[in-house]
């Protein structure tokens, strides 16, 4: 099974799940860095991946997004585009980015493109099982029984990870994984600055993709003369009909990312020594690393 690590949501799990006291021989807080190591031990102690990548924001909030819908992911920008972090953890995650490849994990990212878009095309690049590790919600759209995809979802934290396949999505939300992009356009995503349709709410949400397959069901079935739909929500479709339009294409995820080929073998040892030595003396989380290579090391 291939592991996908949405790796910002797992340092921000190990940031918010780790007390703050935790800190570096230096005195700069060490929690993430710790968190993370230690959450990758966790989870493939749980899961047994075979191989496994770290997928990284290669651009948070791309341009070609935001050129679509205006307030995506607006209310976490700072003046300068860069997206505002909690204390500390800016350089726990320079730290990271540098330990991964040093320590033999294969990572993944792409300048134009979200972790999510990279994941999505490392998926379809494979005909192995995946397993999705992530706290953001659009990867469950990922979810595909037939082909043995799962997403283990962060919200509650990394010992508390939930697996998600096809029926625990439909249970949370309603709707089939592959109308979740569909319901989460409709309904709108306040996380992520996506407004939704105005006067459609989660339960008509659903009940809409239930009964005509997706937007563009939706949409044909508003337009239909004798349609069934009620007049109050085939106007607010019609209203909407270009917010549609941009929104379904901010939050379909691009599976064809062009990324290099990558090695997504476990680790068989460290890659780059030096680098493991100097970064563990400074951020103190030999332990960490310790449990980590116990884990995760292919035999
Ligand atoms: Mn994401
Ligand atoms: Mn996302």
């Amino acid at each position: 099974m291939l592991m996908l690590i949405d790796a910002a949501s797992l340092w921000y799990r190990a940031y918010y799940g780790l007390p703050s006291s935790i800190k570096a021989p230096g005195g700069a807080r060490s929690g993430a860095v710790r968190g993370f190591f230690d959450g990758l031990a966790t989870l493939s102690r749980r899961f047994s991946p075979t191989e496994m990548v770290c997928c990284l924001e290669g651009n948070w909030r791309p341009e070609w997004r935001t050129n679509l819908i205006g307030e995506y992911k607006a209310a976490r920008a700072l003046e300068d585009g860069s997206e505002a972090t909690p204390e500390g953890l800016d350089a726990q995650v320079a730290a990271i980015e540098a330990l991964l490849p040093a320590l033999g994990v294969a990572t993944a990212t792409h300048p134009d493109f979200e972790a999510d878009d990279v994941i999505a095309t490392l998926a379809a690049r494979t005909a192995e099982p995946v397993c999705v590790v992530t706290g953001d919600r659009d990867l469950f759209q990922l979810v595909d029984d037939g082909r043995d995809r799962n997403v283990v979802y962060l919200a509650r934290g990394i010992s508390k990870a939930e697996v998600f396949d096809a029926e625990a999505v439909a249970t949370k939300f309603g709707v089939a994984p592959d109308h979740y992009v569909d319901f989460a356009v409709l309904r709108g995503d306040p996380s992520d600055g996506l407004p939704g349709v105005k006067g459609i709410g989660a339960k008509t949400a659903v009940s809409l993709v239930n009964t005509y397959g997706g937007v563009n069901g939706i949409r044909a079935a508003a337009m239909e003369e004798g349609s069934e739909m009620p007049a109050r929500q085939r106007q607010a479709i019609a209203d909407a009909a270009d917010y549609l339009d941009r929104a379904l294409k901010v939050s379909t995820v691009v599976d064809d990312v062009e990324l290099p080929l990558i090695d997504s073998s476990l680790p068989t040892g460290p890659a780059d020594s030096e680098t493991v030595e100097a970064l563990t003396e400074q951020w103190g989380v030999g332990s960490a690393l310790r449990r980590f290579r116990e884990a995760v090391t292919a035999e």
